[in-house]
């Protein structure tokens, strides 16, 4: 009976109820990052590959580095975002662009991340355009990178060039905003300069990429556009069976 006793004896009492503290002591971390990306309306220039060839040098007397061109993805990778919260469509958007440098490939983050563009239709000749960047060629936060993009007319097979920029900024509106929108202008004048302009194109200037699309798949590049298409948007070449 003694050890019943003992044992009695050695069960802790609960814990005295803890007295409710509404705020502790604590420090608070965030992290807010806004990037901002505009395009200009399209410009039309002639069905001819040489056209697109010639968009670099167009860019070129705005650029503060070398003007890099990217041509689309794959069709594969269209699924492909640069987005941290879908980690297997990220690996692949990075692996997709192992070879591009750090300035375009900060570029692309900014303007596929805003819809700016749509990277499994449009190439683009890219550059910084303003700003600093760090000791491994990173662009700054608010540094402005941008371009031209451009893909083909699916009914003229006319080349569609858009001008694009990207920076990022804190919420705030301000010089950054005003040289993008200066830097926007003045690469859509420098299209209009080269004297191969037909005019402004129509208001859908952009590929119609999406749910909708499925019309017909093209035979040289896999891409597929919408029913209407006699040219293919990411490759320029005439649809099979199609006379325009
Ligand atoms: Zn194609």
């Amino acid at each position: 009976m003694s050890f019943l006793r003992r044992r009695n004896k050695e069960v802790a009492p609960p814990p005295p109820p803890t007295p409710f503290i509404e705020e502790i002591t604590a420090q608070e971390y965030s992290l807010k990052l806004a990037f901002l990306a505009r395009s200009s309306d399209g410009l039309r220039l002639p069905a001819d590959p040489r056209m697109k060839t010639m968009l670099p040098s167009v860019v070129e007397p705005l650029a503060e580095g070398p003007v890099e061109v990217l041509d689309p993805v794959s069709h594969e990778l269209a699924d492909a975002a640069p987005s941290i919260e879908r980690l297997p469509e990220l690996q692949q958007w990075i692996a997709a662009r192992s070879t591009v440098s750090p300035v375009a490939l900060h570029a692309l983050y900014v303007l596929e991340s805003t819809d700016a563009v749509d990277m499994t239709v449009d190439s683009l000749a890219v550059a910084l355009l303003q700003g600093e960047t760090d000791t491994s060629g990173y662009p700054d936060y608010a540094a402005i990178v941008g371009g031209l993009a451009s893909h083909w007319d699916e009914i003229s097979g006319d080349l569609i060039v858009r001008a694009v920029v990207g920076w990022g900024g804190k919420g705030q509106r301000g010089d950054t905003e005003r040289t993008a929108r200066r830097l926007l202008s003045s690469l859509y004048q420098q299209v209009r300069a080269t004297g191969h302009s037909l005019g402004a194109a129509a208001a859908a200037t952009r590929a119609a990429t999406g749910p909708e699309r499925g019309g017909s798949v093209c035979a040289h590049c896999g891409f597929e556009s919408g029913t209407d298409a006699f040219y293919c948007p990411k490759c320029g070449m005439r649809k099979v069976g199609r006379e325009a």
